[in-house]
């Protein structure tokens, strides 16, 4: 197969480690720098071009499209999807797990276990929506932060009231979730492929800290799921439409919840820690399911 991987680096792990899978296995790969391609979009021979060159030829791409350039690099998958070549997750399915509001109605939507989480955009009903999602503490979210960051845990209803009020002047909208304490600092991350959990890792918060994420100085270990976790990742997985993805999980007392579901999941850490050859099934996935034309919308909304 010839393989493009969209990423802005090539250096970064998971594009080497991709690039190492698909070259073990007989593949010609092309790291493209997704911000250098620029699209010719007519109805007869829709194309990309790239550095001045045609694109042509590719039987698969494998989107790593970082949450800053979600727009454009979105656009340019779904060009190659134009074109009849297969992506490993579909543009569709990557813009709506960036929108972290329309990802939890689609999964509430298909009744998929989640922390009760409220949206609302007037000053005038914070106190309702406070009540709403059973009061402090509570979490307030941006709809679309990464690695921790737009991440609050309001301790009380005053700190929850000024900080909602705080956003809502700014014009910025923010989902406001149950506090999921007994989850102790601790998610889980599935790895789904296909329609596989292969890996999970708990990721444990540093002391006096409630996000989990490596980039706010979580640790990472191996972790066994329930067989209730695994459906609830690969429910999720499917419900979005992405064939490769991360799923969060904080297991809570009323079963696993699902705080997110990432589309361009790193591999570093999570390769690391199980000692897994992730990227080898991805290749192997697009091994068995890359076929022209084989891209087509799943999902809805
Ligand atoms: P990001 O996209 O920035 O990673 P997340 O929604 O994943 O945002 O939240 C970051 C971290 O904060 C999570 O990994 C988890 O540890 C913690 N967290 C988020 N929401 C909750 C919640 N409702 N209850 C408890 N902890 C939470
Ligand atoms: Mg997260």
């Amino acid at each position: 197969m010839k393989i493009a991987i969209l990423s802005r680096n090539k250096s970064l792990y998971s594009t080497r480690r991709l690039i190492e899978a698909a070259e073990t296995r007989g593949h010609e790969v092309e790291v493209l720098d997704v911000l250098r391609c620029y699209m010719n979009i007519t109805s007869h021979r829709p194309g990309i071009h790239y550095k001045g060159r045609d694109l042509n030829g590719f039987d698969a791409v494998i989107p790593r499209i970082g949450a800053s350039v979600t727009f454009y690099g979105t656009a340019v998958s779904r060009q190659f999807e134009m074109m009849g070549v297969y992506t490993l997750n579909e543009s569709v399915a990557i813009s709506r797990s960036r929108d972290k509001l329309r990802s939890m109605q689609l999964l509430s939507r298909r009744g998929i276990g989640l922390p009760v989480t409220g949206f609302a955009n007037k000053p005038d009903d914070i106190s309702d929506l406070i009540e709403m999602v059973g009061g402090a503490p509570l979490v307030i979210k941006l709809l679309q932060g990464t690695q921790g960051i737009g991440v609050v845990l309001a301790e009380t209803r005053k700190a929850a009231e000024s900080v909602i009020q705080s956003f809502f002047g700014l014009n910025v909208s923010v989902l406001v979730q149950e506090y999921i304490r007994e989850a102790g600092g601790a998610d889980i991350r599935c790895f789904v492929v296909g329609d596989k959990v292969v890996a999970s890792i708990k990721r444990q918060a540093r002391e006096g800290e409630f996000r989990s994420n490596i980039h706010r100085g979580g640790t990472a270990t191996e972790v066994r799921i329930t067989p209730e976790e695994r459906s609830t990742a690969v429910r999720a997985a499917k419900t979005m439409g992405l064939n490769v993805c991360g799923v969060d999980i904080l297991r809570s007392n009323h079963g696993p919840v699902v705080m997110e579901v990432n589309s361009s999941p790193g591999l570093e850490g999570i390769e690391r820690v199980t000692q897994k050859d992730l990227a080898g099934l991805i290749i192997e996935f697009l091994e068995q399911n890359a076929r022209s034309g084989r891209t087509r919308t799943r999902g809805r909304g």
